[in-house]
């Protein structure tokens, strides 16, 4: 089984050449990653301008790599279209340094990379680790991704689905479980500080605290009452945003909307 392992991080991060080697045990581990850190960047392509990528010395003896010019998005799209010549049965992105949960995940570009891969009809899943300012558990999450590697090899993901991991800040002897779980209604990346250079004021966007969540369905409160959260992500492909749609505009809103476009558009 051919595994390709990307992360937002960079080719040279801590995270993602332990989660290679980890998954190593699994299946034959291919990296192609981006060349430098783009952590927020989500599932950004690159377009109008050349990519290059660099076949590199692994970090992780005899595993093929390579390191793109590029986004993460970008490092999918090239190994699945180019540089990996057999078919991957998996795109694991990760580890990220810190959690995507709630609305983060559609900047996160930890989960762009998986997106990616999801996109193109293959199975993915993004693996994040909560912040803990002493130490990051990224070996027990890498044991966690190789896991769930076997398990989608051997039982597969549905199509419509790809999987959005975070761990919270414990070891894997303290944690509690797992849970599947849905995103938070709410983002972390939103408080804007104000500084100074001493010629020109600027704005920084800060990570807030993430507090403590009530709704026991939500990827937060999982990782914050000591769980592995399991979030299944897609994008919808049945008819339910124009079900919801559809309500909207016989609800009266909308239904005179095109008369009154032929109207505007008559004088
Ligand atoms: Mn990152």
């Amino acid at each position: 089984m051919k595994i390709l392992v990307t992360n937002d991080d960079g080719i040279l991060a801590e995270g993602l050449w332990i989660l290679a080697k980890e998954l190593k045990n699994v299946g034959h581990v291919v990296v192609v990653a981006p060349d430098r850190e783009q952590s927020g960047i989500g599932a950004a392509i690159t377009l109008k301008k050349p990519l290059r990528v660099q076949k590199v010395r692994p970090l992780v003896p005899e595993i093929e790599a390579y390191s793109v010019e590029g986004t993460p998005g970008d490092s999918v799209i090239l190994a699945l279209e180019k540089l990996v010549k057999d078919e991957i049965a998996l795109v694991v992105s990760g580890i990220n340094p810190g959690p995507n949960l709630g609305h983060d995940v559609l900047v996160s570009g930890t989960v762009g990379a998986a997106l990616q891969g999801y996109l193109r009809g293959f199975p993915a899943l993004a693996i994040s680790v909560f912040l803990r300012e002493t130490r990051l558990y990224l070996d027990d999450a890498a044991k966690v991704a190789a896991l769930l590697a076997e398990r989608i090899a051997s039982n597969a993901l549905p199509a419509n689905i790809f999987l959005n991991v975070n761990l919270p800040d414990l070891p894997l002897a303290k944690i509690r479980g797992v849970k599947i779980t849905r995103l938070v209604n709410e983002g972390h990346i939103d408080t804007v500080e104000e500084g100074h250079d001493g010629k020109r004021e600027y704005y920084c966007l800060v990570p807030q605290k993430i507090n403590k969540g009530k709704d026991r369905t939500t990827d937060v409160w999982a990782v914050q009452q000591g769980y592995i959260s399991i979030t299944p992500l897609h994008i919808y492909q049945d008819s339910r945003a124009a079900l919801i749609a559809d309500s909207f505009f016989t609800a009266g809103l909308g239904t005179d909307l095109f008369q009154e476009l032929k109207k505007k558009g008559g004088q």
